[in-house]
């Protein structure tokens, strides 16, 4: 069975990146019919927080990532943690290490002065402490027995084969305090949920030989990895806060619908033809690790925008409304007092290019402003009172209020005045709409309606 996990540390925020391997994740996951998972790394005591989880879990949800198993905490499991080690320690498999970080920073000074690069030396190996005084005072750490000789191989899914030697790799810690480190339970971790691919970033390609050594130690079968280069701003430099946001939950914040950042983020590193839009389940359907870039992705944010702005296109209007309502009355807007939101998020959907951006062009419907005297004053000059009297006739004596009979009730005072459009059009905006731009003028005075349309005309011209 394909299994495939994401095991995000809860440190801080959900980034853009976990998010993408989440993605890809998930989508080998359902490409064989498998499983995925999530898991909460949350070992490191000190900067693991709740709110960091709950991130997490939030962002997955948006994303609309439904995990098969999950979420797992590894603090949970610190049992079967240490029932390994306790199992690798009696097989020599693993020690028990003494050094002190004084001495172990002597170690590495001495190294580097020999030009050499720092590593453990092995010295609490028990061959090579044979007579030597256990110290008082000193709290052992567990170290694994990595293999001297002989190299480490594996055939990454992205990168392709990979070689490291053992003489490049010391003996690391695997538990410290009765906690396990990452590499250590990332190991117990995958060989007990019987995870086949370990998809993570390529920061993590330095640890894997290390990891392999451990599932071997362990008897355990080796995962496929893939590695998934990191996501670079345009300067080609990792993606980070000074680029611009890179957590996923303030891409919410800031109107983005998840389907256009679940597609962004697929497509970023990874491509299918010329596959530019495409659903989750499309790219269930095709995704194969082997159309991972090598090369770090470069975030653009004008596409991101405008895929955006094609996914608020086809979005249906009443979801629009609930997501945007919140956003209008943060501005301030009463929806009671104005019209229905589903009609206006139809309207003006096909021109914003986020939920923010539909929430600032949608408040004028919603706020009553008085329109600014001298503006109005400057619109109604040089035929503007005139025309705009004669619209305000034939709006009372339409039959109906539709977009059609308002064209034409704008038509025919056109035509009367012998005047253009702005003529107008600009006092409609500016004493009726009260709003800096207006989408359609027809359309947008049948959802403010006739009543209040007349009402406002009387006082422009009063
Ligand atoms: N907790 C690790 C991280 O967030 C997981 C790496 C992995 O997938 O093995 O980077």
């Amino acid at each position: 069975e394909i299994r495939t996990r994401i095991a995000p540390s809860p440190t801080g925020m959900m980034h853009l990146g976990t998010a993408r391997t989440a993605i890809y994740c998930w989508a080998v996951a359902r490409h064989f019919g498998g499983k995925f998972l999530l898991r909460i790394e949350d070992t490191d005591q000190v900067r693991s927080t709740k709110e960091a989880v709950q991130v997490i879990l939030d962002g997955m949800k948006w994303l609309n990532l439904d995990y098969d198993e999950g979420p797992i905490y590894q603090m949970d499991r610190l049992a079967r943690y240490k029932e390994v080690v306790d199992q690798m320690l009696a097989d020599g498999r693993a020690y028990y290490c003494y050094a002190t970080p004084e001495e172990l920073d002597e170690l590495r000074e001495a190294q580097r002065a020999q030009g050499l690069k720092p590593r453990y030396d092995g010295r609490w190996r028990p061959e090579n402490c044979k007579g030597r005084p256990i110290p008082e005072g000193v709290k052992p750490v567990i170290r694994f027995r990595n293999p001297d000789e002989g190299a480490v191989t594996w055939d990454d899914a992205v990168y392709g084969p990979i070689t490291v030697q053992n003489s490049e790799l010391d003996d690391l810690i695997i538990m410290r305090n009765g906690i396990p480190t990452y590499n250590f339970a990332v190991v117990v971790d995958d060989w007990d949920m019987k995870v086949s691919h370990v998809i993570r970033g390529a920061d993590h390609i330095n640890n894997t030989p290390r990891q392999i050594n451990i599932y071997r130690a362990l008897g355990a079968e080796v995962p496929v990895f893939a590695h998934l280069p990191l996501i670079c701003g345009q300067d080609g430099q990792k993606l980070s806060k000074r680029h611009g946001t890179v957590s996923v939950l303030e891409y919410e914040k800031k109107g983005y619908l998840p389907e256009a950042i679940f597609n962004y983020l697929a497509r970023l590193g990874w491509g299918h033809g010329n596959m530019e839009k495409f659903s989750r389940e499309e790219l269930a359907q095709v995704f194969d690790l082997k159309d991972c870039s090598r090369a770090s992705a470069r975030i653009d944010w004008k596409k991101l925008d405008w895929l955006n702005g094609q996914y608020m296109k086809e979005a249906d209007d009443a979801r629009l409304a609930e997501l945007v309502q919140p956003r209008i009355e943060a501005r301030g807007g009463l929806i009671e007092n104005g019209p229905d939101l589903v009609q206006v998020c139809g309207l003006l959907k096909t021109r914003s290019a986020t939920l923010e951006a539909l929430a600032d062009a949608a408040l004028f419907f919603y706020v009553e402003k008085d329109a600014d005297p001298e503006a109005l004053a400057a619109a109604l000059a040089d035929g503007g009172r005139e025309a705009l009297a004669l619209f305000g006739e034939k709006m009372k004596a339409l039959d109906e209020v539709t977009p059609e009979n308002v064209y034409h009730a704008i038509q025919a005072v056109m035509a009367e005045r012998e005047i253009p459009m702005k003529v107008l059009a600009t006092p409609l905006r500016v004493g009726v709409c009260v709003a800096d731009r207006t989408p359609q003028i027809d359309r947008t005075l049948c959802l403010i309606g006739r009543e209040k349309v007349l009402a406002r005309i009387a006082k422009a011209l009063a």
